[in-house]
This record gives C-alpha cells, sequence and structure tokens, in this order.
C-alpha cells in the first residue's frame, strides 16, 4: 500500500466528485478537513485494583446539515486518521440519505474483549464524562459501531444524564429499548442494504434466489444473512475474525447465528454445518453472486480484487474496498453499492430513534420499516439514476448526489468567513 493514509484516500472521492459538480474550492476547502478533533485519555479503574489509561478520540466532522452523527468504536487498532476518516464518510452518508445531520465518529484503543463487564462499563461512563461537553441532541449525537452495542449506550445515555441533571435520550442512539431505543435499530443497517439490494436487484442482475457471502458475521453480518435466507437466497459463505467456511449448497444461517450468539466462532461449526473451512482471501473469491463485505476498512485491495467472482459488492461495512482495489473491480464490471448508501440503514433508524426521542411519541416496528423502505429506495433509486445519465460508478454517483446537497447547504450558511 502507498503511504497515502486513509483520509486522503477517502478525498479522492471527493475530488472526483467536486470534479463532476463543477464545485466551487470554497465548498471543497470546507470539506478537506476535520472541524474538530478531541483527543483524550481515560483513566479507570481495573477489577484488580490497578489503574489503566486508554486514548480515545471524538471527531465532529462537518455540521453544515446539522448536528454531527456517528458511532463510538472500541478497538485496539483505532486511531485519529481512522476516526476522522470515518467522520467524512458519515458527513457523506448523512447527505446522501438526506438526513438532518453532519458528520461526526469516535473511538476507544481497546480490546473490549479483555474487559469485564464492569470494567467495560466503567470505561464507557469515562467516556462521556471525557466528551460531555462535545456531545449533546443538537451537537453531536453517538451510536454503536464496531464492537459497540445497545448495552454501552444505555450506560452512556445514563451518565450523561447524570451530568447534566436532565433526561435527554436523544444524546445518543441506538439505546436499548428500555431507555427510549427505536424498535427495529438492531438489524437496521443490514435491514438498509438488504432493501436496497431487492430494489434494484433487476438493474444488478440478480435473481430471487442468488447466492451470497459475506465477510464478517458481527451486527450487520449476521442480520444480513438472516434478512436475505429469508428472503429465498442462498448464504453460502461466512467469516469472523477468525475464519471462514464454504457450503456450495447453502449454509443454514439460524443455526450459525445461535452459535455465535453461544461465543463459538464460525470455523468451529464447520463440521456440524457441513461446511468445508476456507481461508479469509478464498471467502472473497468464492462463487456467488453477491459479496458482502461487513468487517472493516482496507479488506478489499489491489492484491485480492481480481479474485473477485461476484457481480455485486454491497458495502455493510465502512470503507472495505481501497480506491486501487475500485478500479479493478470496476474494470471486471463488478458493480459496487457504495459503504455511504449500502450501510446507511443503521443511521438512518438513528434518525428515526432521534425524532421519536424529541417528539416523546414512538412508533410500531412496521412504520420504521416502512419509512426505512422509502428512504433507502429514494435516495438508491437516485443514485443509481447518476450513476446511468453520468456514465460513473455507483460510488461516485453517491459522492455526487451527497456533495450537491453538501454544497447547497454550505453555499446557504452565506460567505463568512
Ligand atoms: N456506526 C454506524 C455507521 O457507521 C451508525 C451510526 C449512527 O447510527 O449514528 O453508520
Amino acid at each position: 500500500m502507498s503511504d497515502d493514509t486513509l483520509l486522503d484516500r477517502a478525498l479522492i472521492r471527493l475530488e472526483e466528485a467536486a470534479n463532476h459538480l463543477q464545485i466551487d474550492p470554497d465548498v471543497t476547502e470546507k470539506l478537506k478537513y476535520p472541524r474538530e478533533t478531541t483527543k483524550t485519555r481515560l483513566l479507570i479503574r481495573m477489577d484488580d485494583g490497578s489503574r489503566k489509561s486508554f486514548l480515545a478520540w471524538r471527531c465532529r466532522y462537518d455540521d453544515t446539515r446539522g448536528p454531527t452523527k456517528g458511532g463510538i468504536r472500541f478497538h485496539p487498532d483505532s486511531t485519529i486518521e481512522e476516526v476522522e476518516t470515518l467522520a467524512f464518510w458519515m458527513t457523506f452518508k448523512c447527505a446522501v440519505m438526506n438526513l438532518p445531520y453532519g458528520g461526526g465518529k469516535g473511538a476507544i484503543r481497546v480490546d473490549p474483549h479483555g474487559l469485564s463487564k464492569s470494567e467495560l462499563e466503567r470505561l464507557s461512563r469515562a467516556y462521556v464524562q471525557a466528551f460531555a461537553n462535545i456531545i449533546g441532541p443538537d451537537r453531536d449525537i453517538p451510536a454503536p459501531d464496531v464492537y459497540t452495542n445497545a448495552m454501552i449506550m444505555g450506560w452512556m445515555a445514563d451518565e450523561y444524564n447524570q451530568i447534566t441533571g436532565q433526561v435527554s435520550p436523544a444524546v445518543i442512539t441506538g439505546k436499548p429499548i428500555a431507555l427510549g431505543g427505536s424498535l427495529g435499530r438492531n438489524d437496521a443497517t443490514a435491514r438498509g442494504g438488504f432493501y436496497l439490494v431487492r430494489h434494484l436487484a433487476s438493474e444488478l442482475g440478480l435473481d430471487k434466489d442468488h447466492s451470497v457471502a459475506i465477510q464478517g458475521f458481527g451486527n450487520a453480518g449476521q442480520f444480513y444473512a438472516r434478512l436475505s435466507a429469508a428472503d429465498g437466497n442462498s448464504v453460502v459463505a461466512v467469516s469472523d475474525s477468525a475464519g471462514a467456511i464454504y457450503r456450495p449448497g447453502g449454509l443454514d444461517v439460524e443455526k450459525l447465528i445461535a452459535g455465535k450468539n453461544a461465543g463459538r466462532r464460525v470455523a468451529d461449526m464447520a463440521a456440524e454445518l457441513g461446511a468445508n473451512v476456507i481461508t479469509a482471501d478464498e471467502l472473497l473469491a468464492v462463487e456467488a453472486d453477491l459479496l458482502v463485505p461487513a468487517a472493516l476498512e482496507d479488506m478489499i485491495t489491489k492484491d485480492n480484487a481480481g479474485t473477485i467472482k461476484a457481480k455485486v459488492l454491497l458495502e455493510l461495512a465502512n470503507g472495505p474496498v481501497t480506491p486501487d482495489a475500485d478500479k479493478i473491480l470496476d474494470g471486471k464490471g463488478i458493480i459496487v453499492l457504495p459503504d455511504i448508501l449500502a450501510n446507511a440503514g443503521g443511521v438512518t433508524v438513528s434518525y428515526f430513534e432521534w425524532v421519536q426521542n424529541r417528539q416523546g411519541y414512538y412508533w410500531d416496528l412496521e412504520e420504521i420499516h416502512q419509512r426505512l423502505l422509502k428512504i433507502v429506495e429514494r435516495e438508491g433509486r437516485a443514485v443509481w439514476d447518476i450513476a446511468k445519465s453520468r456514465n460513473v460508478s455507483a460510488r461516485s454517483a453517491a459522492y455526487i448526489h451527497a456533495l450537491g446537497r453538501l454544497s447547497t447547504a454550505i453555499e446557504a450558511h452565506g460567505t463568512q468567513p
């Protein structure tokens, strides 16, 4: 890989879209840099009585279109660069879906699997203590991301309420239902991608019973497998961070999910599922119509993109394909449904959660699904039409769509400075 940083590579997409729209350089100058990134160290007491310190960040990338919005990731490899890039992607993701938000992101550099539940709670609360002046229902609204979940959002919301002396559920989304979370938020990332694929299936050349390979079996990957299998498709390969399995005739998705929830790895379940254990790179190259990267960024690179046989890629992860790999996929005629559209179901239902919190009136699941479907189909179709009319990739089209909205908003704010 070149010396370019993750953010440099992400900004290539901005430049491309700006060229297509002949955007005023004043607009791109604003979007090239994060507005503010705060770094701190969280010092917590461990169960054995010792103290331990963890690096943490929160980035508010751009708030032109509304309060900044984006998840908090707990990961041992998190860096400031990653946080800022993820916040850049959130800015464009919210604009693609026309949500009234800018983009933000946060992280703690930690392997949460090495912590007890009470250590995890102290760390989550310490994060909110450190960033209480940065977050807020009208300022910056966190949510779950890699290795964080509803339980952690519940602790964080509670900590914020204690600090402010008010009950402000809208400060964080992805909360437990009992604390003002929304129905349908848990599977929303996968569901948004699923609705998108179903809506564009004939344009994508995907049959009703297509085959699917999924890289990553966390929240997004598991729920995608469930929704897709229940709709008559065949999930033939899945992986997690420890290994991958393949069964050309299709895997028993419910058994896999049950095993995963019981703390097992997918490769350990191969024999009972009648599957073969394969390598992570082999998973990318299996015979499947649809490949769903649902793990981390930079998984598909120029070194493995050439082996991919799928017709379509659905990016449920953020940034799984590098720009070099994108060119290879494009050359092979593989359609990539880009992250800022494909996984935007999560932040869209986060938006519904925030709306419900603010109005104090809660919708049933059917209403959530209908509203999500409407937005995914509307914005998915708009992106597809731009791709066709301008003869560009779906990724470029999504950036063009988002940048149009961002630049209109930036100009509407006036000329200062
Ligand atoms: N972490 C998710 C994402 O990357 C969801 C963010 C949110 O709901 O605010 O889109």
